[in-house]
């Protein structure tokens, strides 16, 4: 057991203040403030396969991994080597280059996506699978599910989740009235508000997160996605599946390669990007083909497809067999598995909620199913949690809404960390 480092990172806490001066709150994307759990954000130097190395000299196994990306850890040499090679070659070109039609066909081969567009973040790729439905369909409005989240699309932060939740954000200034207007946002794992929605409605698409991981995690209810599917399409609608955060870390092929459903448009993001800045979107060749330039719907990006991250992408892909998603399964298994004994030893409410390899812990009595449920936990409860975790080596996501996030190079040293960190956490959180 390590001694607990202390609450206070004055590095860190140096940086965080140089940044709060010129750049609002200090991060440049909200939930890295620490704003709900409190305490100085940490600065990080380096990462090496499971830990990541801070501006105080503090090392910490790691079970954020970027929000997802990292499914093999930090710097593995294959990706590292790949964007090294990509480098030298020269960083963008704003012309086509091979590395896109290798990673288009990576993508392709994995799901049941006919034709796919790279774009450079999973924002961009949802905005545009919206845009795309209201193009093919000719209709405008949009239902989401409360405590999805789906980037900062204007018309899709509407109960949003991730650091709007975490930030108890009510509704978002800057987004107007008459897009909100357009948006619907529906109970998830509800399929009688859907059908009733779609019955009094002219509806676009309806997105939804393939299984949520944004509220922190909850599963679809068996025959909630494939009911999405059956009720859009009876009623001339698209469905888009939101698998930024599920694809390619769940299995092979995403979250449809667990449970196979008859959506228009999927989203993808994190992992396929293998740590660099790649997204996409894509699905069946009769809806893709209306985008420009083969069809009239705009889109289009100076750096999409860039050939870095490209190849982060294709390297952190290739990589990922058969073998690496038994190996994340099983670590997801053994590491909630500790949780789980460490809070109920220590008399902690708490709800185990997994999808696939994601999970995550409520501090709540109930099970999850909805944002409504995920909301009644108790944060300070976690709060508490998080901070003894932090102290004791182990980097948890900074918020009650997030999900943990394992990767394969997760070993024995890491896991023994998280093991003597777990049972103090709990002991802590029974006291807050
Ligand atoms: C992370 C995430 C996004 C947004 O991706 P960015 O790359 O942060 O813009 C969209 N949808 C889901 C489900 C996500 O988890």
């Amino acid at each position: 057991m390590i001694d607990a480092y202390p609450y206070d990172a004055p590095a860190s806490q140096t940086l965080f203040d140089r940044a709060s001066a010129i750049v609002p709150g200090g991060v440049n994307s909200p939930v890295r403030a620490f704003k709900s759990v409190g305490g100085t954000p940490r600065f990080m130097l380096r990462g090496e396969g499971p830990w990541m190395f801070d501006a105080d000299g503090r090392k910490y196994a790691d079970l954020v991994c970027s929000w997802g990306p990292l499914i093999h850890g930090h710097a593995h040499p294959a990706v590292i080597e790949a964007v090294q090679q990509a480098a030298a070659k020269g960083t963008s070109f704003g012309t086509p280059t091979p590395g896109e039609v290798e990673l288009a066909e990576e993508l392709v081969a994995r799901t049941a996506v006919e034709q796919v567009r790279l774009v450079s973040s999973g924002t961009e790729a949802t905005m545009s699978a919206i845009r795309l439905a209201r193009g093919f369909t000719g209709r405008s409005k949009v239902v989401k599910f409360a405590g999805c989240y789906h980037g900062h699309v204007d018309s899709l932060l509407a109960a949003a989740g991730s650091g709007v939740a975490t930030l108890s954000i009510p509704d978002s200034p800057g987004v107007t009235g008459a897009t909100a207007s357009e948006t619907i946002v529906l109970p998830y794992n509800d399929l009688d508000a859907v059908r009733k929605t779609l019955e009094a409605e002219d509806v676009a698409a309806i997105i939804t997160e393939a299984a949520a991981g944004n509220m922190g995690v909850v599963a679809p209810l068996p025959g909630f996605n494939a009911g999405l599917a059956e009720l859009a399409h009876a009623h001339g609608a698209l469905l888009i599946m939101d698998e930024v955060m599920t694809g390619f870390r769940v299995s092979r092929g995403g979250w449809q390669g667990l449970e196979p459903v008859n959506a228009d448009l999927w989203t993808f993001g994190k992992v396929m990007g293998g740590g660099l800045p790649a997204a996409a979107f894509g699905g069946k060749a009769e809806i893709m083909s209306r985008l420009a330039p083969s069809g009239p719907v705009y889109q289009a990006g100076t750096l999409s497809g860039n050939p870095l991250a490209c190849a982060a992408g294709l390297a952190s892909l290739r990589l990922a067999d058969d073998a690496t998603y038994a190996k994340l399964d099983a670590t997801a298994a053994t590491i909630s598995g500790l949780a789980v004994q460490a809070l109920a030893a220590a008399g902690v409410e708490h709800h185990l909620s997994v999808a696939g390899n994601m999970f995550s812990i409520f501090f709540t009595p109930h099970r999850v199913l909805d944002y409504d449920a995920a909301r009644g936990q108790n944060v300070p409860q976690f709060r508490a949690f998080f901070h003894s975790m932090l102290a004791h080596g182990v980097y948890l996501p900074p918020s009650a809404f997030e999900a943990w996030f394992v990767s394969t190079a997760i070993d024995d040293e890491a896991l023994t960390r998280i093991a003597e960190a777990l049972p103090v956490a709990a002991r802590a959180a029974a006291q807050a």
